[in-house]
């Protein structure tokens, strides 16, 4: 299959799932016109995290890597009236225009948007979390997995997009410095006591990737 036709496969799939959303079309569109990569998370991605979110009660979530803040908005929603949710991004104009979009969404009182480098921003955090969602620079997996392994509770979810990369990651002959940073990661977690995880492989209108979901035990 073409990625043209797993779009189209997503769409069909959306088309009874996830009713069409002016907020969430207006967010993407403004990312475009502000300059943003088109990287944000797909749509039947976006409204899985929302589910899990719901699924676990979460009432704080840390997401590291906001961009326009469309996977923000989707998490954010499935936030109970008093929960709380931090996302760390390290550039200013992204996080301006997550900040807009944020506020169109009417989600400004549950979201807190932390600009720097997310290595810094995560040493600055004591509170425990719910939920974490990595999606940033690839290179640092391992810091940010470490430190949301420290932030997160018992029971708690940690979910790392981009950990199949096309397939690329398992294949020796490609390498760069995601690719080794998504590797990195995977050795860290082998055997690791303090979590039990998957990785689900997807293919969409993202093209074939994958999320890590692991538990903190
Ligand atoms: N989660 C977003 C979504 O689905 O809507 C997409 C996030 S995008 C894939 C990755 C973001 O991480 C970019 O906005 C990028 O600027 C940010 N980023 C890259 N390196 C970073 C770092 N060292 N610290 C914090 N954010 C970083």
């Amino acid at each position: 299959s073409t990625i043209a036709e797993w779009k189209r496969s997503d769409e069909y799939h959306n088309s009874f799932l996830i009713p069409e959303d002016k907020v969430l079309a207006g967010v993407r569109k403004n990312n475009v016109d502000k300059g943003l990569p088109d990287i944000a998370v797909s749509v039947a991605q976006g409204k899985l995290l929302h589910l899990y979110a719901r699924s676990i009660g979460a009432k704080r979530v840390l997401e590291v890597g906001t961009l326009g803040g469309y996977s923000t908005i989707w998490l954010a929603r499935g936030l109970p009236a008093d929960g709380k949710l931090i996302s760390l991004e390290l550039s200013s104009h992204h996080a301006e225009v997550a900040r807009e979009n944020v506020h169109t969404a009417g989600l400004s009182d549950k979201v807190e948007i932390i600009v720097g480098s997310a290595t810094e921003s995560l040493k600055s955090l004591a509170t425990t979390f719910d939920l974490v969602f990595i999606d940033a620079d690839k290179v640092e997996n391992v810091i940010y997995y470490n430190e949301a392994k420290r932030l997160v509770r018992k029971g708690g979810v940690i979910i790392i997009d981009n950990v199949v990369w096309g397939a690329s990651v398992a294949f020796p002959e490609f390498s760069d410095p995601a690719i080794e940073g998504i590797r990195s990661l995977l050795k860290a977690m082998k055997d690791d006591p303090d979590v039990d995880a998957t990785t689900i492989a997807t293919v969409g209108e993202r093209g074939l990737d994958g999320f890590i979901y692991a538990v903190r035990n």
